[in-house]
C-alpha cells in the first residue's frame, strides 16, 4: 500500500495520462483522469516504442496484449527518391540485449489497450481544463464546463499545448518566479505533416506485408522538398506521414492532431513511388478520412516542470518529433518515475512535495534532454538537404564504428525502469537494465547526475 492517502487529478488521457492512471491503479492510489475529447479517438499513424518501456507492460502483465496489436521492428532504412540505398539502422540485435524487440503499432490501439485497464468511473470525458489554482493545502483545477475538481496533486499530462502549463507559468510569473526565456517563447512549428493509416492492404501487392517482422523507410526527395516515412503494421495496415510539405506551411489549424483530409497535398506527391511498391496516392486511397491528419510537428525541451502540488509530464514539457521514436517513451518514461514517487511520498506536506518532485525531475530531465537532443539528430538525417545534411548522414549511416552505435543504443536502453510496488518481470537481456529506480539513490546523487549530464550536453 502506498505510504499515505493521496488524491491525484491526471488532466489528458494521452499515453502519459493513461499509463500513470494505469501505474497509479495498480498502487492503490486515488486519482481521476479529466480528458476534454468526448471519447476515446482513432487518431493517429503508428508509433514505435523500445525496451526501456516494454519493460513495464512486462511487469504490468499487458506484454501479450501489446504483441497483439504491435508487429517487431527489424530495421531503419534511409533511401533516396530513387531508392538507391542511403544506409540501414539495424535494431534486430534489441531483444538479445535489452530483453524485448522495438515494436511499432497504431497509436490510438495502445491509447485503447491502457484506457481497458482503468475504471471508467475514474475518467472524466469532455471535460477541457482552462485554468488551475493551488495554494499549500490543495490544488484546483477549473473547466471548460464550469465545473471543478479539487486533489493534493495535479499532473499535467495534456500535451504540447498544455493547459495546466500554461496556468502554472502564468501563476509563477505573478508570483515574480523567473522562466527561462526558453520556456516562454512559442513553439516554432519546424515542420507541417500529412500523416495517415492505410488499412486493408492487399498482401500481394504488397509482400511486404507478409515478413514477420517491420521494416521503417524514409524517403528523401531530391527533386521534391518532402521526405516520407513508410512502415508496414499488424493487419496489413501501412502507416505514412509526409513531412515537409511547403505549400502548405504551418496555420494555427494545425496545432493539435485532428481529423484532416490530406486533399491539400498537390497531386505530384501522390505519384511519389514507394520502395513498399506503388504510389504514395495508392495508400491515400487507402487511408480513411478518420485515419488522416495534418499536424505541425516540433522538439521543444521546456525546463520547468512543476511547482508546488502541480507536475507536468510528456509532451506537455518535452515535445519531440514522430521520427525521433521518443515521444511515446519519454511520456511512458515519466508515467513511471512519477507513479514510484507517489507511491513512496512520505507525507503530504508541500516540503515532501516539493523533495519528491524535484527528485523526479532530476532523473527525468536528463533523459528528456537527451531523448530531445536525439530527436534533433533525427531531423537532421531524414529532413536535411545539401551537402552538409549528406555528410552528416553518411557517418551516421554508413562510416559510424559498430562500436560506437553499439554504445549510443546501449545508453539509450540503459534506463529501463519499473516500478517499485509490484513484483519485477523476468530478467532479460545480455545488458542489464539500470538497477536503481528513483527511490534507491541516495540524497544529493541526483542532482550531481543531473549536473553531470548537463555538462556532457553541452
Ligand atoms: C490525437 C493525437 C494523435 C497523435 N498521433 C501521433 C502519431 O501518430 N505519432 C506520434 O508519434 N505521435 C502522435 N501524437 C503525439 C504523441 O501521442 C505524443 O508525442 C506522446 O505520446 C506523448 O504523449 P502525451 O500523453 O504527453 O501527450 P498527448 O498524446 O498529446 O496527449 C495529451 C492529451 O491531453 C488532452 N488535452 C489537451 N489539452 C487538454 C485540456 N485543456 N484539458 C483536458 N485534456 C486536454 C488531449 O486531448 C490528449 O488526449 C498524437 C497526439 C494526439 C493528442
Amino acid at each position: 500500500m502506498p505510504s499515505i492517502d493521496l488524491q491525484v487529478t491526471i488532466v489528458g488521457m494521452g499515453i502519459a495520462g493513461a499509463l500513470l492512471a494505469v501505474c497509479l491503479e495498480r498502487a492503490g492510489i486515488e486519482y481521476i483522469v479529466l480528458e476534454r475529447a468526448h471519447e476515446l479517438k482513432a487518431l493517429g499513424t503508428g508509433m514505435t516504442i523500445t525496451a526501456s518501456t516494454i519493460r513495464i507492460f512486462d511487469q504490468l502483465g499487458m506484454l501479450d496484449e501489446l504483441h497483439a496489436i504491435a508487429l517487431p521492428i527489424a530495421t531503419l532504412r534511409y533511401f533516396k527518391q530513387n531508392h538507391s540505398a542511403i544506409g540501414v539502422m539495424d535494431v534486430s540485435p534489441n531483444k538479445k540485449k535489452f530483453g524485448y524487440e522495438s515494436l511499432i503499432f497504431p497509436r490510438p490501439e495502445l491509447l485503447k489497450l491502457l484506457v481497458s485497464k482503468i475504471p471508467k468511473e475514474k475518467i472524466y470525458w469532455g471535460k477541457k481544463i482552462v485554468r488551475t489554482s493551488q495554494d499549500t493545502k490543495s490544488v484546483k483545477v477549473f473547466c471548460l464546463d464550469g465545473t471543478e475538481f479539487e486533489s493534493d496533486i495535479l499532473v499535467g499530462a495534456d500535451g504540447a499545448y498544455s493547459a495546466v502549463r500554461q496556468s502554472l507559468y502564468k501563476n509563477l510569473l505573478k508570483k515574480g518566479v523567473a522562466l527561462k526565456p526558453s520556456d516562454l517563447a512559442p513553439l516554432n512549428f519546424q515542420m507541417h505533416c500529412n500523416v495517415g493509416v492505410a488499412t486493408n492492404l492487399d498482401p500481394q501487392k504488397y509482400p511486404i506485408l507478409n515478413a514477420p517482422s517491420a521494416e521503417l523507410h524514409a524517403i528523401l526527395g531530391d527533386t521534391h522538398p518532402y521526405t516520407l516515412w513508410v512502415s508496414v503494421m499488424k493487419n496489413n495496415s501501412v502507416s505514412w506521414t509526409l513531412g515537409g510539405n511547403p505549400s502548405a506551411p504551418a496555420t494555427k489549424a494545425d496545432l493539435e492532431w485532428e481529423y484532416r483530409s490530406a486533399q491539400g497535398v498537390p497531386q505530384g506527391v501522390r505519384d511519389i513511388k514507394l520502395t513498399i511498391g506503388g504510389t504514395l496516392g495508392d495508400l491515400m486511397d487507402k487511408t480513411k478520412t478518420e485515419l488522416t491528419s495534418a499536424v505541425n510537428l516540433e522538439d521543444k525541451l521546456y525546463e520547468r516542470w512543476y511547482d508546488g502540488r502541480t507536475i507536468l509530464v510528456g509532451d506537455s514539457v518535452h515535445k519531440l518529433v514522430p521520427w525521433g521514436g521518443q515521444g511515446a517513451t519519454q511520456a511512458m518514461l515519466d508515467a513511471v518515475d512519477l507513479a514510484n514517487v507517489l507511491y513512496e511520498l512520505p507525507s503530504n506536506t508541500p516540503a515532501a512535495i516539493t523533495r519528491a518532485f524535484k527528485a523526479f525531475y532530476d532523473h527525468r530531465f536528463p533523459d528528456a534532454r537527451a531523448a530531445h537532443n536525439s530527436s534533433v539528430t533525427a531531423s537532421k538525417l531524414t529532413g536535411g538537404r545539401g551537402f552538409m545534411a549528406d555528410l552528416y548522414r553518411a557517418i551516421a549511416l554508413t562510416y559510424m564504428p559498430p562500436v560506437l552505435y553499439s554504445m549510443t543504443m546501449n545508453k539509450q536502453h540503459y534506463n529501463r525502469p519499473i516500478l517499485s510496488y509490484l513484483p519485477p518481470p523476468p530478467a532479460k537481456g545480455t545488458l542489464k537494465p539500470n538497477p536503481k529506480i528513483l527511490s534507491a539513490y541516495k540524497p544529493g546523487e541526483l542532482e550531481k547526475l543531473n549536473q553531470r549530464m548537463t555538462t556532457v550536453s553541452i
